[in-house]
């Protein structure tokens, strides 16, 4: 569920102040209108009544999306001169956030932090460019009858790889990376331009002590 807040504001010309009501939590999961919102960064953009100016309010918001075990808080572009203070505020609210979703919170997620909303727009971006290209990858594995291994979101965002995974053996046998490399190499003879599964497979292959990522949660 997704929630509005009031707040008092008022426009960068200075206009009268006035009360705008504004989105303070954002479930993106629920809400995938809101969260194209923000990846346009049109979210809590709204317009002076006195003057028609478009600007946002000096007020912070939370957005979640479980499915992707992300959770940012987006504070306003001005107050990054006082980040530290933020950073503190941050880690308060977590922890009442934390107490208030229990289990539903994976352990170990850590809370995204920015000043203004294009950050998290970006990172949105990159999120939907990840996805169309694990959709390409689902397509061809199973065209290949190699097996998938959901890796989690968390991780794989903050590693920088892929959240989903092909290898060579049939479940439920678990991944070993020469059963990941075989997968990965299969995959990339059939489609050479699923360019995060190229840097994975490389990455994966120079590293002597690999060891398998975390699956995702069930
Ligand atoms: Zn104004």
């Amino acid at each position: 569920m997704s929630f509005k807040g009031v707040v008092e504001t008022r426009c960068p010309k200075g206009c009268e102040p006035f009360e705008a009501e504004i989105w303070s939590f954002i479930n993106g999961g629920d809400s995938p209108e809101l969260r194209e919102s923000l990846a346009a960064q049109e979210c809590n953009l709204i317009l002076c009544p006195g003057c028609g100016e478009p600007f946002y309010p000096e007020a912070p918001y939370v957005y979640y999306e479980p499915q992707a075990e992300l959770l940012a808080f987006v504070f306003p572009e001005s107050w990054r001169d006082r980040r530290q203070v933020w950073l503190r505020k941050m880690r308060d609210d977590f922890a009442a956030f934390k107490k208030v979703m229990g289990p539903r919170l994976p352990g170990d997620i850590e809370p995204d932090v920015f000043f203004g909303p294009q950050a998290l727009s970006e990172l949105l971006g990159r999120e939907d460019y990840r996805r169309e290209e694990r959709e390409v990858m689902e397509f061809v594995a199973k065209d290949l009858g190699l097996a998938l291994y959901r890796v989690g979101p968390h991780f794989a965002r903050r590693a920088g790889i892929p959240d989903c995974l092909p290898y060579a053996a049939q479940p439920p046998a678990a991944p070993t990376k020469s059963s990941l490399v075989a997968g990965l190499e299969k995959l990339l003879q059939t489609n050479d331009r699923l360019s995060a599964y190229q840097s994975y497979l490389a990455a994966v292959r120079a590293d002597p002590a690999f060891s398998i990522p975390p699956a995702a949660r069930r």
